[in-house]
């Protein structure tokens, strides 16, 4: 499951509320040459790495999908997620759009997809200064970003506006669960050849 939207729109707040109910899942740590904010962990939020750890991998064909965003590299390392798709768990990616039309070249409809996005670009502005992790300039960069994200908005299967956390987290809640019951075209290709044999 892709989830996307613009930075500060509520993904991992959203994430950390609903994870009592989304049963077993594996949260896809993505890869990234962005600095640590101020009580990020490595391996935990993120792997922190630099520019040349992260290209060494792009070369190793370490990852699923990365994108530039907001000036610094973000990516998805291919093996943790086949691990955890193999043990039948539920991937979550918080990645952005373009992540997002990557791994659905790739997975193609065995993907679900939501964007994420608070009621307002106001709303958006207050949150990202109110959250204190960043300077002015990168949330600056953070809004112009925001309103060139939106336009993908028809991208995605479905569209939750985080107005109130406890509504927005029972949306991503049902579609979480109910994205489980997709089945990967080998899984059915599998199960048609059983029922003929
Ligand atoms: P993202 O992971 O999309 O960058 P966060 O989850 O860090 O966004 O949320 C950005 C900020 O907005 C955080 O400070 C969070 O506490 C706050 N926030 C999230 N959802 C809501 C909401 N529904 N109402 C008010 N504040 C919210
Ligand atoms: P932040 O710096 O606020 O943690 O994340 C900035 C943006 O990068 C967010 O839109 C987030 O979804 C995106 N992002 C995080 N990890 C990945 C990733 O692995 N791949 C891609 N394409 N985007 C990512």
């Amino acid at each position: 499951m892709v989830l996307s939207g613009p930075s500060g729109a509520g993904k991992s707040t959203i994430i950390h509320h609903s994870s009592p109910y989304i049963g077993n899942y594996y949260f896809s740590i993505s890869t990234t040459t962005r600095e640590p904010r101020d009580g990020e962990e490595h391996g935990v939020d993120y792997y922190f790495v630099t520019h040349r750890e992260f290209e060494e991998g792009i070369k190793a064909g370490d990852f699923l999908e990365y994108a530039t965003v907001h000036g610094n590299y973000y990516g998805t390392s291919i093996k943790p997620v086949n691990m955890a798709l193999e043990e039948g768990k539920l991937v979550i990616f918080d990645i952005d759009i373009q992540g997002h039309r990557l791994v659905r070249a790739k997975m193609g409809d065995y993907v679900t997809s939501a964007f994420i996005t608070p009621p307002t670009l106001k709303e958006l502005e207050k949150r990202l200064y109110a959250r204190c992790t960043d300077n002015n300039s990168i949330i600056e960069r953070r809004i112009e970003n925001a309103k060139k994200e939106i336009e993908a908005v028809s991208e995605f299967d479905f569209v939750i506006i985080n107005d109130s956390i406890e509504e927005a987290s029972a949306q991503f809640i049902t579609i979480a669960n109910a994205s489980r019951l997709k089945h990967s075209s080998d899984e059915l290709e599998k199960m048609v050849e059983n029922w003929k044999n």
